[in-house]
């Protein structure tokens, strides 16, 4: 979608906004916007003013319990959800009847660029909690026409058992857990591309399906495709990996997308991703500043589709690099080369300070004859890819944590 038809979107839900959101009211209002007819052009547009995390919060917490980001009376409201509190504090998010039917065709889109259809059937195997992945997932699917099988409140095991019993042809997981379930399966002494009909697997929640290690790692074991989704509790599901691939779309035609430069705040080809919803006038985001480091790719994709990609997905998040010794370390980037070995089953990462240095110390679980090995190796590996001296340890197999949410397998004990 062009940016003139965005525009005019956005024109059409600063209507009401303007009218009766009290937190955009007064933020538009403030930066000289009073009448959606002031957004006529791109121009217009790059001078509103972001909105943060931060702001979104502290509005909550001063006008508990939902804060003044409402554009309707609390009694248009059906849905309730809210962020995992991994950044600073849980956001409260309310969605009306439409808002969360645009959340479905945002993932209707999702569904199809991987091929997923009517007749597939999935599991989306989380406990549905108060996060938004899997009640949107569940939402989008059932406007797709898909036999979604319930498994809330099970084990692993009962989960592997209900994919093999009702031939289950997608699996909706974060990476970790992906993985996980395949463990516990080979543990049971199953082969899951023979014995399973699973040929899609679709991921969110950590950058790890497009990471080539851990992609690679969950197509093996599950004979199956794997494909990313960006989204966020706040935005909707904005990220969409197509048939070929070769990144993850920006869905333009629901989001108006930038991606800036951190520092100057100008249009770069990689940087921040700043965007704007078009489907949600009962709680919105405009301009918000995602956190999310991303890459542009320069061509387009050979789908057809006319909206932008990035390269790698969600390469990063701005408040989650560590520096070590001076060097900016991602754990994305760390998860790309340790879980290259394929005998890591797991690892998990701490920094720590000594008082004159810091310390990287990463545990890895291997099924080596010889963990000492895998743990040289993965040594030797992270001194070659980031030039940094790491203590990496080889730990029993089944001691580190695995999670269906999101796996917080770095900490960093300088900080606490
Ligand atoms: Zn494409």
């Amino acid at each position: 979608m062009d940016i003139h038809t965005q525009l005019y979107r956005l024109r059409e839900m600063l209507a009401p906004v303007l009218d009766t959101n009290a937190f955009y009211k007064q933020k538009l209002t403030e930066a000289g916007v009073t009448h959606p007819n002031d957004v006529q052009m791109l121009v217009d547009y790059r001078q509103l003013p972001f909105t943060t995390k931060e702001e979104l919060s502290t509005d909550q917490v001063s006008h508990p319990p939902y804060g003044t980001n409402l554009t309707f009376p609390l009694e248009r409201y059906t849905c309730l959800h809210r962020t995992s509190g991994t950044t600073g504090s849980p956001l409260r998010w309310l969605d009306t009847a439409e808002s969360w039917d645009w959340w479905g065709k945002c993932w209707g889109e999702i569904y199809r660029a991987a091929g997923v259809t009517s007749v597939d059937r999935l599991m989306i195997a989380f406990s549905f909690g108060p996060f938004i992945g899997f009640w949107s997932a569940y939402h989008g699917a059932q406007q797709l026409g898909a036999l979604i099988i319930p498994n809330g409140g099970m084990t692993s095991d009962q989960r592997i058992r209900a994919i093999l019993s009702n031939d289950v042809t997608v699996l909706i997981a974060t990476p970790t857990y992906a993985l996980r379930l395949a463990e516990v399966a080979e543990q049971d002494g199953l082969n899951l591309p023979e014995e399973t009909s699973i040929r899609v697997t679709i991921h969110a929640g950590e950058p790890g399906a497009s990471l080539p290690a851990t992609k690679h790692r969950i197509e093996s074991r599950w004979g199956a495709r794997a494909y990313d989704h960006a989204g966020a509790t706040e935005v909707g599901a904005w990220g969409v990996m197509c048939e070929p691939q070769a990144g993850v779309h920006l869905n333009e035609d629901e989001f108006i997308c930038e991606v800036l430069d951190p520092e100057t705040g100008n249009l770069a080809d990689e940087g921040e991703l700043v965007i704007t919803n078009l489907g949600r006038v009962g709680m919105p985001v405009i301009r918000y500043r995602t956190g999310d480091y991303v890459r542009l790719k320069s061509a387009a994709c050979e789908c057809g589709w006319g909206s932008r990609v990035l390269d790698g997905g969600v390469i990063g998040r701005l408040d989650k690099a560590v520096i070590i010794r001076g060097l900016n370390v991602y754990p994305a980037t760390l998860e790309n080369i340790v879980l290259k070995f394929p005998d890591v089953r797991e690892f998990s990462a701490r920094v720590y300070g000594t008082g004159t240095l810091d310390e990287l110390e990463i545990q890895v679980e291997s099924t080596h004859p010889n963990p000492a090995e895998t743990a040289t190796a993965v040594a030797a590996a992270i001194r070659d890819e980031l030039g940094l001296r790491a203590i990496v340890k080889a730990v029993p197999l089944e001691t580190l944590p695995r999670s269906e949410l999101k796996s917080n397998r770095f900490t960093d004990e300088r900080h606490p």
